[in-house]
């Protein structure tokens, strides 16, 4: 189901609880609300759409994602840039990290260690942000 979008700086400030296997519906939210928003937004996190859970979906060349309580293991070479979202008006400098190792859950709760690298690992630095109350 499409859900709308968060705006309240309030909740999206708050940080997210873990996540665990009875998530699958709002995870299956999550990949709609991405997919009715394709054209402005390339991931989300479950606080955009209300739910204070541990759960990102990114979109990675054509393919939806979705990780469950993801961690940054390791991260290298970090630059500036300049990101927006979905959740707010216009954009703002940030710093990224070219590579990022990331341990997560995958939709059927397995437990997944991946690299990944520029554009794709900013998009997950960016929404694991969002579970950690932090909106850029
Ligand atoms: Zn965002």
């Amino acid at each position: 189901m499409v859900r709308a979008v968060v705006r309240d700086t309030f909740f999206l400030s708050q940080k997210s609880e873990p996540a665990g296997r009875d998530d699958d519906e709002v995870i299956k939210d999550l990949l709609d609300t991405l997919q009715a928003n394709r054209e402005r937004c390339v991931g989300m996190a479950a606080n955009m759409i209300g739910v204070k859970k541990r759960i990102i979906v990114v979109s990675t060349g054509g393919v939806d994602m979705a990780m469950l309580n993801p961690v940054i293991i390791k991260k290298s070479m970090p630059y500036e840039t300049q990101e927006g979202c979905l959740s707010l008006e216009g954009s703002r400098k940030t710093t990224r990290f070219e590579t990022i190792e990331v341990e997560y859950r995958d939709r059927s709760y397995k437990r997944c260690r991946q690299r990944f690298k520029g554009w794709t690992a900013q998009i997950i630095q960016h929404e694991i942000d969002h579970c950690d109350g932090i909106v850029i």
